[in-house]
């Protein structure tokens, strides 16, 4: 069970230390949640996606441009945008912001659990312009089907199975998720992917780290250590390689009008971590006072993009 006395106070942690914080260096990445609902209900759901969750709502191509004509006002430099979920692929706007994210040229990573929803959007998929700017990334969580089903739910592996080979015989660029389990080494996951790629004859490289990204397991519930500002030090890491040093998300929560910014993909239930409506404002000092910023990004050593 999460310790209640940790991450209550913004600036020192529970030992009265000064609680590290992060500042936004430069928006490399903007990053859409196009809502919450999923076809899946993954055991592990850092985000509880499942197919009535609607606490973020779907984001429209309004909303999308919005935030684009602003990064080109100005200049903010971004260069890849990405979309998540839920599954991207239920957002009934998916295709028109992918076109209009490929046509202005950017670089696009969506993320999407290789199911029936993306499944039907293939001839579409397409039919896209610059499609050679676009990367999917789909989540396999483990290299055997027992594995991964027991996370993702009965008669999950065969399609995406499926799917993966159609997108990779139709030229799409892909990369894999994957997550850490804590009885396996990295490297036996490599290998057990090797020999599944292999298997299914997909040109992926599982020992490339942007190929196949193996991820830390989440848990809000776990007990997570807090960052002091001496942990960079102790830790021998720099804020610079921390996602909401580069990052911001876009958010549109249920019953609300105006979309939010928000420091990353991690952390969307709390609101004290909303950093206003627009990409210019939300340069502001990030601290990190939530267990996912130790799980993920400190101790996982992680960033989504
Ligand atoms: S497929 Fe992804 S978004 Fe959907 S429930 Fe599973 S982990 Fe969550
Ligand atoms: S989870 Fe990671 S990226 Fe998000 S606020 Fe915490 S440290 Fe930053």
């Amino acid at each position: 069970m999460i310790n209640k006395k940790l991450f209550l106070n913004k600036n020192f942690t529970s030992d009265g230390k000064p609680r590290a914080y992060v500042e936004l260096r430069k928006i490399d990445t903007l990053w859409f949640n196009t809502g919450t609902l999923c076809n899946l209900k993954c055991n592990d759901c850092y985000i509880e996606s499942s197919p009535t969750n609607k606490n973020l709502q779907y984001i429209n191509l309004l909303e999308v441009k919005k935030y684009i004509i602003e990064i080109k006002e100005n200049n903010l430099g971004t260069k890849l945008v990405g979309l998540t979920g839920g599954e991207p692929f239920m957002n009934p706007n998916i295709i028109y912001i992918l076109k209009y994210l490929l046509e202005n040229r950017f670089k696009v990573l969506v993320l999407s659990n290789g199911m029936r929803p993306i499944e039907i959007k293939f001839k579409e998929l397409l039919t896209l312009p610059n499609l050679n700017n676009l990367t999917i990334r789909i989540s396999l969580d483990h290299f055997k089907k027992k594995n991964h089903e027991k996370i993702r739910g009965s008669n999950t592996w065969k399609q995406v199975i499926r799917n993966l080979i159609w997108l990779s015989n139709n030229g799409l660029n892909l990369n894999i998720a994957s997550k850490i389990k804590p009885d396996e080494s990295e490297k036996i996951i490599r290998e057990g992917f090797y020999k599944l790629f292999k298997k299914i004859k997909l040109n992926i490289d599982p020992y490339n780290k942007n190929e196949l990204i193996i991820f830390p397991i989440m848990d809000y519930e776990k007990t997570s250590i807090e960052i002091t500002q001496d942990c960079w030090r102790v830790l021998d890491k720099s804020p610079e390689s921390v996602m909401c040093s580069n990052s911001r998300m876009i958010i549109k929560r249920k019953d609300e009008i105006n979309t939010k910014v928000l420091p990353c993909t991690l952390i969307t239930k709390d609101k004290e971590f909303e950093l206003g409506n627009d990409l210019v404002s939300s340069k502001k000092k990030v601290f990190l006072n939530h267990p996912f910023c130790s799980q993920f990004c400190i101790l996982g050593n992680s960033s989504c993009s």
